[in-house]
């Protein structure tokens, strides 16, 4: 009987050490520990032992169950942890590699300089406004006193959709549309898309523009001076010079094309400003009282200036960028400089 119970513990601690499975281990434990195991059989065996042998065995079977009752525990915390490192093995989680850098996001950088400009002008009580991209003809032109056979249309040319619709060609049609709305004061910045079939290093077909409009009783050239000076001072630096040319757009009069100081040579000739020391930026004048009176505005109580700027060209001198094509090529080299 002895013998039989010894032999029993080494071979469940045997058994109980070589089960790789859970599976493995619930049969090992039913096998010896269950209701109708070899242990619990042994046990109810004591009762044919003669009596004066009964305590010692007896004390020896509860000893021997204790102790397979342990190796049993030791055995099965082994096969939980040794699946845990398989589990963890298989997914291939390698935790001395290095991490990934993660890749935020960033705004374009015309979008920034887009946005740069729109809170400069909102700074100056500029309302911020938007319209439509498929334009009517009216809007792009006639309203803004390029009838159809104007010369000035040739400085435009147009993608048509149909006759009388096309992809705006400028943000100005936005100035029409609000003074038909609005009566006086004015003061809008209205920036967006604008189209027009012309593609090199400094033209593509879609390109971004803003447009500034301020109407009210009395207002002169030196508003419009003092305005387009403090934001290109904002925009290129306090110590920025400019310079006003006189110029001819259709729907201003007088007119005046605004260069700055050259950014790239600081005024001393170069390459980008073709040896001048100038940079012409952006188109201005005294809105024609011509527009006034197609909105049914008295040209006579009111006056205005209104410019336009394109905002990639500002964004190439700011960001010193020769190809405006590379705004849009979507390269990530060159797009994550910003
Ligand atoms: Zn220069």
């Amino acid at each position: 009987m002895r013998e039989a119970l010894e032999e029993l513990q080494r071979k469940a601690a045997g058994e109980a050490a070589s089960a790789k499975s859970i599976e493995e281990f619930l049969a090992i434990r039913t096998r010896y520990l269950g209701r109708k195991g070899l242990l619990t059989d042994a046990l109810r065996r004591l009762k044919d032992v003669p009596p004066e042998e009964r305590p010692a065995l007896g004390k020896l079977s509860n000893d021997i169950k204790e102790s397979i009752s342990k190796q049993l525990d030791q055995a099965l915390e082994d096969i939980q942890s040794r699946e845990k490192y398989d589990a963890l093995n298989e997914e291939g989680i390698d935790v001395t590699l290095p991490g990934r850098t993660r890749r935020y996001g960033k705004l374009h950088p015309v979008t920034q300089v887009d946005n740069e400009i729109c809170t400069i002008f909102s700074s100056l009580g500029f309302s911020i406004v938007r319209g439509p991209e498929v334009e009517l003809d009216y809007y792009n032109f006639e309203a803004l006193n390029i009838p159809k056979d104007h010369p000035a249309r040739d400085m435009h040319d147009t993608f048509y959709v149909e006759d009388t619709i096309v992809l705006r060609t400028h943000t100005s049609p936005v100035q029409i549309r609000t003074m038909e709305k609005q009566r006086p004061p004015v003061r809008i910045l209205s920036p967006g898309k604008v189209y027009r079939p012309d593609s090199d290093i400094s033209h593509t077909p879609m390109f971004h523009q803003v447009e500034g409009l301020l109407v009210d009783k009395g207002v002169t050239f030196g508003d419009l001076k003092g305005v387009l000076t403090y934001f290109l001072q904002e925009v290129f630096g306090k110590d920025t010079k400019l310079r006003f040319r006189p110029s001819f757009f259709p729907f201003t009069e007088p007119s005046a094309e605004v260069d700055i100081q050259c950014v790239m040579c600081g005024g001393s000739g170069c390459r980008v400003c073709g040896q001048s020391g100038w940079i012409e930026i952006l188109g201005s004048g005294m809105v024609d009282p011509e527009v006034f009176k197609v909105v049914g505005y008295d040209p006579e109580e009111i006056s205005g200036f209104a410019f336009g700027l394109g905002v990639e060209r500002i964004a190439m001198l700011k960001y010193g960028i020769s190809d405006i094509r590379l705004f849009f090529e979507n390269d990530r080299r060159f797009l994550e400089q910003f």
